[in-house]
């Protein structure tokens, strides 16, 4: 079944092998068990560690920050991978949390000081980033953000209340977004960067979720939390234009597992329409469950190179508002859709926990939430093109 698939992944030879190395590593290091049914708080640092140790954080780093200057296409080939052969898709989320929203943009953003501090351990693994952006008045309008962030001589207060903060349970930094002034609007907003221990910042109420399960979620409360101008993620008031980049990188590959993952469900719905036999016959011989496949596969084939073209984009150091937006649409709806096939294709075995395609629906679920929603990303679009 792998020899018949790998000539569609279209892939050269030296990322072929990459794919599976990555691979056969997932399925040696990452295999551990995940109690049927989900909520199980599972984090496994040993095994995030076991990911930075492979050199997934790496890849994305620029050679002048201890990166090896392979194409970024490489961390594609890789998370593809890590989806198709993981069934953790909450560690692989929180990799890509902790990548897309706090590690790149210290590398794009950070002073040499943050820099020299933070990019080897983020990227070695002991330690680990969230992002805290999310208010109860502010989801999808970020500009509406009310943690207040008061200037003192060379010091910031940061006084506010974040919610949904993937990573926050175990994080070891955050990136906080706040304003200096909630009348400045956008002008206003600032990033910054806290380390955990800072007297002042709490880790709060944890979250049980539907699933991604084993990604850590909290939220975060700030009380007259002082931190140094030096905490500062790049300017005063240019906090939009940080979380923007960021979210041009996290919408943009934050899914790369996920094409992983579709191809997995194709090739498990295929073993099952073979075997799987009703009224005589295997019921892939039916041409309702055979086309049902044959669509899984066509959109799987339809969202990877939208998720590699971000990759190269980035590479060659253009801007990817449009294209993320579209890769992040395209591939969140395709890979719920996909996951909703596969659980119809296994009938009532695949409702049930121990099989694991409930699971991977309800993984797939929050992908048309995070990193802004569907209809977010249809805004961007539409307005991409004048409207
Ligand atoms: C698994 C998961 C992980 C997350 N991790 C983090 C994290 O690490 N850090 C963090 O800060 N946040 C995180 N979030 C929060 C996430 O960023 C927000 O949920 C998201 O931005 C949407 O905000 P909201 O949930 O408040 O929805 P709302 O903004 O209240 O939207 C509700 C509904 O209205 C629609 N809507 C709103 N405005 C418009 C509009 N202008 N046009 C059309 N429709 C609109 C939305 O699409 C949605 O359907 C996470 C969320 C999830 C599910």
């Amino acid at each position: 079944m792998e020899a018949r698939l790998r000539p569609a992944l279209d892939l050269d030879e030296a990322s072929a092998a990459l794919h599976d190395e990555a691979v056969r590593f997932a399925r040696a290091a990452l295999a551990h068990d995940l109690p049927p049914g989900g909520h199980e708080h599972d984090f496994i640092r040993a095994a995030w560690k076991k990911c930075a140790d492979f050199g997934l954080f790496t890849l994305a780093l620029p050679k002048e920050h201890g990166g090896g200057g392979a194409p970024l296409a490489n961390l594609v080939v890789v998370m593809e991978a890590l989806g198709y052969a993981c069934r953790d898709q909450g560690l692989l989320f929180s990799l890509n949390a902790h990548l897309w929203t706090a590690l790149m943009p210290l590398v794009q953003f950070g002073s040499d000081t943050q820099k020299r501090d933070l990019c080897g351990p983020l990227a070695d693994g002991t330690c680990i980033a969230a992002n805290a952006t999310t208010e109860s008045g502010a989801g999808s309008d970020v500009c509406a953000l009310r943690t207040l962030a008061r200037r003192h001589g060379e010091s910031y207060v940061l006084s506010g209340e974040k919610c949904f903060v993937t990573n926050a349970p175990i994080a070891d930094v955050f990136v906080i977004y706040a304003t200096i002034d909630p009348a400045l609007g956008a002008m206003g907003l600032t990033a910054f960067l806290v380390r955990r221990g800072t007297p002042g910042l709490s880790v709060t109420r944890t979250h049980e979720k539907m699933g991604l399960s084993t990604s850590p979620m909290a939220d975060v409360v700030l009380e007259d939390c002082v931190v140094p101008t030096s905490a500062r993620l790049g300017r005063e008031g240019r906090g939009l234009e940080i979380f923007e980049h960021s979210m041009e990188w996290e919408r943009g590959l934050i899914l790369a597992p996920a094409l992983g993952v579709m191809r997995r469900l194709v090739e498990r719905c295929v073993e099952h329409a073979r075997t799987r036999r009703q009224f005589g016959q295997p019921i892939g011989k039916n041409q309702a469950v055979s086309h049902k496949i044959a669509d899984m596969k066509i959109r799987l084939d339809a969202c990877r190179p939208l998720v590699y073209r971000v990759a190269r984009l980035k590479e060659e150091g253009r801007p990817t508002l449009l294209e993320s937006a579209v890769a992040k649409l395209q591939v969140s709806e395709s890979y719920v859709r996909t996951c909703m096939d596969a659980l119809q294709i296994f009938g009532a075995s695949g409702y049930m926990a121990d099989l694991g395609i409930e699971r991977e629906l309800r993984d797939a679920l929050a992908s048309t939430l995070y990193s802004g929603t569907s209809e977010i990303q249809r805004n961007i679009v539409a307005k991409s093109l004048g409207l």
